[in-house]
């Protein structure tokens, strides 16, 4: 990163940040016009700024490569999530920078990416020294609302502007988990698929004068109770025994052993309740989940309601339909709620562990010796099943090494922040990924 122009990703990331892009509303216009420049400045890339319905802006970058590679998407979003009511050391929105540390909303969850791969393609543009393929850099909005304005807006209404693109970059990957005193690295290559449901309770009603046994409020409790009290049943998929077994395989005794018990479906139950803490990383990439988020029943304190529903955040894994699902939270909440589906994420394919992937785990061996990368299951959802509509595989690649006790936690919370060093050595590992990229 030593050229005359280059673009520091800490110094990038710092500006990033002062542009407030809580969403919502998101207002991501002036943050993405501050990218835009530096990309116009730089020339020799192509930029466009694409309006959703709504009023929403996205950035897409177009950087020509050699033509010795399929196009590339790199994919990242600018808004963020809410401040409100934390407490934070340095101002969320002002982009300090103490002691090798840039604090901010954002610093992780994603500004530090998008700073890191606008470095990466900025300081080819600079050096004049073009990647091997094109790279589609898109800085996209509403990705934290769900990314209706963004992703899918770009996908569904701006599809022709990714032919060709056999694979994208985006968020959820690379980052260091420090485990039994080694450095994993999870690249994301599967996410976990919405499947949020409504369960409807009817009951008899009446006055709430009366004395009432077993009603829909009562059977609302046991409801609650017993998803609470119980696990899904254990299912082995291939992305979630490749990250078992990386870790265990680096992993000292007795800590292998008992990893690899997880992949006895007799025993993972046991050996996760075993675990402590660490079982946070495990249990849900073993089992499908589900929790109660919204409870509505009655409507005025005298009256004993006759209908009482509660919405499930539901999240499959991969290769299970909404009816498989459905049959094993049958089996918990027994046949008689009525039970439909608000709402389900796209089908989503588990990325190739091939060419891309051995590049991607090359890389970070390089910068880090000692760095063991793993495959992850993603629990949560990110921009990429947009983009997998149109066939694009995707990868969390963003990489981040951090130092040992610091790891996600203050994504979405007060204190977000991240190392300077950490962005220079993402855009390091991005920048010979976009060397070497050949499809
Ligand atoms: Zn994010």
């Amino acid at each position: 990163m030593g050229a005359p122009n280059s673009t520091s990703p800490a110094e990038l990331l710092r500006r990033l940040i002062r542009f407030d892009t809580t969403n919502p509303p998101g207002d991501e216009g002036p943050c993405l016009e501050y990218l835009r420049g530096l990309f116009t400045d730089a020339g020799g890339a192509d930029c466009r700024v694409l309006e959703s319905p709504g009023g929403r802006p996205n950035l897409v970058v177009r950087v020509p490569g050699r033509g010795e590679a399929p196009p590339l998407l790199l994919q990242g979003h600018v808004d963020v999530v809410t401040t409100a009511g934390q407490r934070w050391s340095h101002p969320p929105f002002g982009g300090d920078l103490l002691k090798g540390w840039v604090w901010g909303r954002g610093a992780l969850d994603m500004k530090g990416g998008v700073a890191m791969m606008a470095s990466a393609l900025l300081d080819r543009l600079h050096r004049g020294d073009p990647p091997a393929g094109d790279v589609v850099l898109c800085c996209l909005a509403d990705e934290e609302a769900g990314g209706v304005h963004g992703a899918q807006f770009l996908v569904e209404r701006h599809a022709e502007l990714f032919a060709g693109i056999r694979h994208g970059l985006g968020e959820g990957g690379a980052t260091t988990q420090h485990l039994h005193g080694r450095a994993f690295y999870p690249i994301m290559v599967a996410e976990k698929r919405a499947c949020r449901l409504r369960v409807t309770l009817r009951g008899p009603g009446g006055h709430a004068s009366r004395s009432h046994r077993g009603g829909t409020m009562a059977r609302l409790g046991e409801l609650l109770g017993a998803l609470d009290r119980q696990r899904l049943p254990v299912h082995l998929t291939p992305v979630a025994s490749g990250y078992v077994r990386g870790i265990a395989a680096a992993s000292p005794e007795p800590e292998r052993s008992r990893l690899l018990a997880l992949l006895d479906p007799a025993r993972t139950d046991a050996v996760l309740d075993r675990m402590g803490d660490e079982a946070g990383r495990f249990d849900p990439i073993l089992h499908h989940t589900i929790n109660a988020t919204i409870v509505r029943a009655g409507e005025k304190v005298n009256v004993i309601p006759s209908l009482a529903t509660v919405d499930l955040d539901g999240r499959m894994l991969p290769g299970f339909e909404p009816e498989e699902f459905i049959a094993e939270v049958r089996a918990i909440i027994g046949p008689e709620p009525e039970v439909e589906v608000i709402g389900s994420g796209p089908r989503l394919k588990e990325a190739e562990q091939g060419p891309l992937y051995d590049l991607l785990c090359a890389v970070l061996r390089e910068l880090e010796p000692a760095a063991v990368p793993v495959p992850l299951l993603m629990t949560g959802a990110t921009d990429q099943r947009h983009f997998a509509r149109l066939g694009i595989e995707g990868y969390g690649y963003l990489p981040l090494r951090l130092p040992p006790g610091f790891g996600q936690e203050t994504v979405h919370a007060a204190d977000e922040r991240v190392p300077a060093a950490a962005l220079d050595f993402g855009t390091d590992a991005l920048s010979r990924v976009l060397s070497r990229y050949r499809g």
